[in-house]
């Protein structure tokens, strides 16, 4: 087993780690504070060759692996895990067309993503229906030339801005997951109402809403796979975005652990340095152990990915393990820092609550357990 990175690897972790530390860090609290939406730090992004990482290399794209998008992730989550979720956004809605689009297809809807910058967004979620998608009730009608889509989306990243949204829904939401479909509706089209801006918790630089479809004309064309076969997208979507999120979550810890050692060297009590202190030293100790376990499961999910061996289970494990263990991760750094961490003076209060996102989207750490138990069973 060879754990090396290609010179490759190296270069553009290299690149996206320097992005996050001389364009993220420096703006991630004045965007956080303001709510605005970092579109020019976006389009810097872009410029660099850090987003769109699934698009193929035959449609402009860099054909990047899932493994290199990992670590690509990982780095810009290091600078900012709120901006790095409207970049991972692109790669969530753009996935499916990947996944399931025809030549056609891909040309026409992944090209122009490398031709500038564009975003998108991924539309699952409804108010009603979190967890539970395989219930989704927005429905996507065949009107003979042409398919009606009408329901409501919640919670959808790019929202606001996306210049495409790649939306499921049912013909028949009693077949539950039998009955989904997914089609590509650009942005404009007549029907298309966005919600205000979500006034969140963390994440505060991505963009946020509520989307309502009402009776959209979307052409037949645009219909990804087969009708009903919508479910079967979305699942190998979350087979290559949940490592994309786990790895977003080991960015976020890695940043937290790095800031609380620093803090623990600088800080004195007691004439001397808080890093002496047993009980510090085990926090830091166990954020290491968590952060390394997590890096390496996520990293795994993603080789599997690449190889095309079914990654379900491993990728739900890196998902859990790595945003519960960011939540620890970002709890003890706030702990280290003792007061001042509870400040907005210092950066660790924002990891703290951007961290918790990730305990929830692409699937909870609840249902990441689900997953991972239906696995284990059916295995045997
Ligand atoms: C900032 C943000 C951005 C997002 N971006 C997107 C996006 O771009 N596109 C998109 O489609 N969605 C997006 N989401 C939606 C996200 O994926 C959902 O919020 C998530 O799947 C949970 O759904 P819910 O909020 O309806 O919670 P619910 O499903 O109502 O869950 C509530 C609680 O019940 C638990 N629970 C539910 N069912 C079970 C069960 N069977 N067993 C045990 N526990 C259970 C959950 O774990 C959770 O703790 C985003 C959400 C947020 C907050």
């Amino acid at each position: 087993m060879d754990f090396s990175l290609s010179s490759e690897q190296k270069e553009y972790q290299e690149l996206a780690l320097k992005f996050a530390k001389n364009e993220m860090i420096p703006n991630a609290a004045k965007f956080d504070e303001s709510g605005e939406f970092p579109k020019e730090i976006f389009e810097k992004a872009w410029q660099a060759g850090l987003l769109n990482t699934c698009v193929p290399v035959e449609y402009g794209g860099a054909g990047f692996s899932n493994l290199d998008a990992v670590l690509i992730g990982e780095c810009l989550a290091y600078g900012c895990m709120g901006m790095n979720s409207s970049m991972m956004a692109n790669d969530l809605a753009l996935l499916p067309i990947v996944i399931a689009g025809t030549a056609e297809q891909k040309k026409k809807f992944l090209t122009p993503f490398t031709e500038k910058f564009l975003l998108a967004s991924f539309c699952l979620t409804e108010p009603e229906n979190g967890s539970d998608a395989a219930g989704i009730k927005t429905s996507i009608v065949d009107k003979g030339d042409h398919y009606e889509v009408n329901g409501n989306k919640m919670w959808i990243t790019n929202g606001g801005y996306a210049d495409l949204y790649v939306v499921y829904g049912t013909k028949d939401a009693s077949l539950k997951n039998k009955g989904i479909s997914c089609v590509v509706v650009p942005k404009g089209t007549a029907g298309i109402e966005i919600g205000k801006k979500e006034d969140k918790l963390g994440h505060r630089a991505s963009d946020t809403r509520a989307i309502t479809f009402n009776k959209v004309k979307v052409p037949k064309e645009n219909l990804l796979g087969k009708e009903g076969e919508g479910w079967q997208i979305a699942m190998k979507t979350l087979d290559h975005s949940r490592p994309l999120v786990a790895a977003s979550a080991v960015g976020g810890a890695q940043r937290a652990m790095d800031l609380a050692v620093k803090y623990a060297l600088e800080r004195k009590q007691f004439g001397k340095s808080i890093s002496e202190f047993q009980a510090v030293q085990f926090m830091l100790a166990e954020m290491g152990m968590r952060t390394e376990a997590s890096r390496m499961l996520v990293y795994q999910a993603a080789w599997m990915a690449d190889q095309k061996i079914r990654n379900t289970k491993v990728a739900s494990i890196a998902k859990a393990m790595a945003s519960d263990g960011l939540m620890q991760t970002a709890t003890d750094a706030v702990q280290i820092y003792g007061g001042y961490g509870y400040s907005k003076e210092y950066p660790i209060e924002k990891i703290f609550r951007d961290a918790k996102l990730l305990q929830i989207y692409e699937g909870t750490s609840q249902i990441q357990r689900m997953v991972i138990a239906r696995e284990l069973l059916r295995s045997n």
